[in-house]
């Protein structure tokens, strides 16, 4: 018997979920020839959701720049001069007219980020007002505002906010390199306090910052072995803004971005595996091998936070050539239950090839 082949056998969705991942258990994954691994992922992903089913989230900046972190990559940060634009805190109207209109485009989830090193008190009621209302118009809501304390967290709960993104955003080795202004632990006490309010988390990183594979490996060891893993995974290629202290990193091997996907759909089979900043800057080929290696996420639209995101047309017309349709956001895998992961391989078994006709139906019921 083949390694793929006692692989196949053992490999029973319960069995995958695991929290308990050893750094060069990691590494192995990585160091496989391409076509072994990304084969392997695809065999996970097909274990727990829709190959074809890709999720579709719209971010919006709701407050831009003028950050008192110094993280590297980030344009918003008050630490470096960059072109980019400040804005206060935008109206709630203003938030509203933009989450209809992503509506419109198809996004299930939207996503608004502020460049706060925390929330300030006084802005909370502005903050929670922007959950409830998007919420009323039938989208699920994200929020990305810095760190929280666990009564932060409690609001935003109780406003109805159904996930909190914080980023890991690379080892805890190499995180010195990247941001001063706040620990490792910090961020693991603020993703401790949204899963203790009840909040699904949105927890990834960035790849391409000048960090070695064994960070890449890092990075995924650490969410990997959350207690609970996070329910999205933002895999992030860094894009280099001028006037950042990484304007001139050393670019990364579009491969070695497929292999990082494709283990990390391995090590987190329940969660959505997303394809975020840096997707501009790939062609077609490359996202649709990280589709096929596991990717189910994509932010959608025409800006993500303060970088360009492909147009919403194009993104169609790639979902269209893939015979690729968005994910109802009601079909979520969870690593609590496997019910739905062996529902999902049981439909992959018997229907493996994609059927566009019943597609298409699908995407026109959820418009
Ligand atoms: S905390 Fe967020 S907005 Fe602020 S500098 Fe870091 S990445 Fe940018």
């Amino acid at each position: 018997m083949t390694d793929t082949q006692a692989q196949q056998r053992r490999s029973q969705p319960s069995d995958l979920v695991r929290h308990d991942w050893h750094r060069d258990e990691i590494e192995a994954l990585f160091q496989l020839p391409f076509n072994e691994l990304i084969f392997r992922a695809a065999q996970v992903h097909r274990q727990f959701f829709d190959p074809n089913a890709v999720q579709i989230s719209t971010l919006l900046s709701i407050k831009t720049g003028a950050c008192p972190e110094d993280c590297a990559y980030c344009p918003q940060s008050g630490h470096y001069n960059t072109d980019l634009e400040k804005e206060k805190l935008l109206e709630v109207e203003k938030v509203l007219e933009e989450a209809r209109a992503a509506r419109e485009l198809g996004a299930s989830r939207f996503c608004m980020g502020a460049a706060w090193r925390s929330p300030r008190q006084k802005d909370m009621p502005y903050v929670l007002d922007m959950v409830r209302q998007v919420k009323e118009l039938g989208l699920e809501t994200c929020m990305t505002l810095g760190m929280l304390t666990r009564e932060d967290a409690d609001q935003l709960a109780e406003a109805g906010l159904d996930y909190y993104n914080h980023n890991l955003d690379t080892s805890p080795e190499y995180y010195g390199q990247v941001i001063t202004t706040r620990t490792y632990n910090d961020r693991l006490e603020t993703l401790a306090n949204v899963r203790d309010a009840g909040m699904k988390v949105c927890c990834g990183g960035i790849v391409g910052m000048g960090e070695e594979r064994n960070d890449r490996a890092g990075l995924l060891q650490e969410l990997a072995n959350l207690p609970h893993h996070p329910e999205s995974v933002p895999i992030n290629m860094l894009i280099k803004i001028p006037g950042t202290p990484l304007e001139n990193v050393e670019d990364l091997d579009s491969f070695e971005f497929i292999r990082t996907i494709a283990v990390a759909r391995i090590l987190m089979p329940a969660a959505h595996v997303r394809l975020s900043a840096g997707r501009e800057d790939m062609n077609d080929e490359t996202q649709a091998l990280c589709f096929f290696a596991g990717a189910n996420s994509i932010f959608y639209g025409e800006r993500l936070l303060t970088t360009d995101n492909p147009e919403a047309q194009h993104d169609r017309a790639l979902f269209e050539r893939l015979g690729i349709h968005p994910l109802d956001p009601r079909v979520e895998a969870s690593d609590e239950s496997t019910e739905h992961a062996l529902r999902a391989d049981v439909a992959a078994q018997s229907a493996p090839w994609y059927d566009a006709l019943q597609s298409g139906q699908t995407e026109t019921a959820q418009h």
